[in-house]
């Protein structure tokens, strides 16, 4: 029986981690369910999955809250505040760690997980852009299992061979293809987009997800965040990730050999499917997705992205390519951006003048300690909310 610590447990990634656990409930055992602010929804999955602790993590300490929870007939204890999120992930009797928090704030705590050589199952890319060396030597160090659920890079993991090494990949390996679904917007003229609502940004065609993430696969921030993930996680060179749009999220990723042989892994769109391969590998366990019906489906199309719709794309690239804290400098405007747009503050075609502007003011140096990109991060956000206040102001 393996014991679960799901970091981000309210959020899309969570509820579908538990979805799979409660489908293998002879194989895993809920350890720790986390929330940022979603007290009652926290004390709904802790009377169904009792988990030995539970952490709200953006709430003030309250006996009140702790009192409810104990009245409810909640057996968990209840822990508060940012220091019990790497509590609980760096927990001796916790096996796995499914790091499931949005944004910079899953980075503290999914580097204690790491640092405690856990099974690590990865959602929370942005940790990984903001502080890959320092993550990817974590990990390398401590005899920790990373683990993508990112449903591409669960799906280049699945094209590796997994009996040869990761070097035997590498000497093989010539292209990484990520898949993007091209967001709602792929075919919306791009006059159009200067009005765009935060409803219409977080309605995606093919999968249901936060907010946030919703945002960013509307701009294909997301995928750039992903080539960034997949440059850690795969130790490939930019030149060598490609990304291809793909509407119906069918095929997730795929790797192209030397030999000119390209793998790829398929199902629906559905997250259980990455979580239960990372959860049960190096077994197959049930995710309770449907089986995929390619002759309902009919056509698979692919098109190259439009570097003038997609302008985080680009921004993407270029921020791996200048390396340092540009990665961590591009996160921390996006979150901001994204938040600004998601209130109304700024239009859509301003998150990416957010992001430029933040990569142009914020001196970019090198990421080898966390100080340093934890301080790129917060110049970042300030030069962000800058903007956005004189973007406001303006409109
Ligand atoms: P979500 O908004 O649905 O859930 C986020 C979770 O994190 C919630 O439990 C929330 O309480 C918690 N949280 C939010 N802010 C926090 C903070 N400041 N401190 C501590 N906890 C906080 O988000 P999601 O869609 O589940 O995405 C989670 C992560 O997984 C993101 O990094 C996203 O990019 C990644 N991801 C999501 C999907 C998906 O299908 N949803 C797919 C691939 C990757
Ligand atoms: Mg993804």
């Amino acid at each position: 029986m393996k014991r679960i610590a799901i970091l981000g447990a309210t959020g899309s990634i969570g509820s579908s981690t538990l979805d799979v656990v409660a489908r293998n409930a002879d194989l895993f055992k809920v350890h720790a369910l986390t929330a940022d602010t979603s007290v009652d929804r926290l004390l709904e999955l802790s009377l169904k999955h009792a988990p030995r602790y539970v952490v709200i993590s953006g709430v003030p300490e309250s006996s009140a809250i702790v009192r409810r929870f104990a009245e409810s007939g909640c057996v968990s204890e209840v822990l508060f505040g940012r220091k019990a999120l790497e509590e609980v992930a760096s927990d001796a009797e916790s096996d796995i760690v499914v790091a499931g928090i949005v944004g910079a704030a899953g980075l503290a705590p999914t580097l204690a997980g790491a640092a405690r050589g856990k099974r690590l199952l990865l959602a929370n890319k942005e940790a990984l852009v903001m502080a890959g060396g320092i993550f990817m030597d974590h990990v390398a160090s401590r005899g920790a299992e990373l683990l993508p659920i990112d449903s591409e890079h669960n799906a280049v993991f699945q094209c590796f061979p997994h009996v040869n090494g990761p070097s035997s990949v590498r000497k093989s390996l010539r292209r990484v293809l990520l898949t993007a679904s091209g967001g709602p917007f792929r075919s919306t003229s791009i006059k159009d987009l200067s009005a765009v609502t935060p409803e219409q940004a977080c309605a995606h065609p093919n999968w249901v997800m936060g907010r946030k993430i919703s945002v960013d696969s509307a701009t294909m921030f997301n995928k750039g965040l992903e080539v960034i993930e997949a440059k850690w996680l795969f130790s490939v060179t930019p030149e060598q990730i490609e990304v291809v749009i793909h509407p119906q999220s069918i095929v997730h990723s795929m790797v192209e050999y030397l030999d000119g042989s390209v793998l790829a892994q398929l199902s629906n769109p559905d997250m259980r499917v990455p979580i239960a391969h990372a959860l049960g590998f190096p077994e197959r366990i049930e995710s309770g997705t449907k089986p995929l019906d390619l002759a309902q489906l009919g056509t698979l199309t692919f098109e190259k992205p439009d570097a003038s719709r997609f302008p985080c794309l680009g921004l993407a690239y270029e921020a791996l390519a200048a390396d340092g804290t540009a990665p961590a400098i591009l996160n921390a405007a996006n979150e901001v951006a994204v938040e600004a747009f998601l209130s109304r503050r700024i239009r859509y075609l301003e998150i990416a003048d957010v992001i430029r502007s933040a990569l142009d003011e914020v001196d970019i140096c090198g990421a080898f300690e966390l100080p340093a990109i934890l301080d790129a991060d917060r110049q970042a956000r300030e030069v962000a909310r800058r903007n956005v206040t004189r973007l406001g102001a303006r409109a």
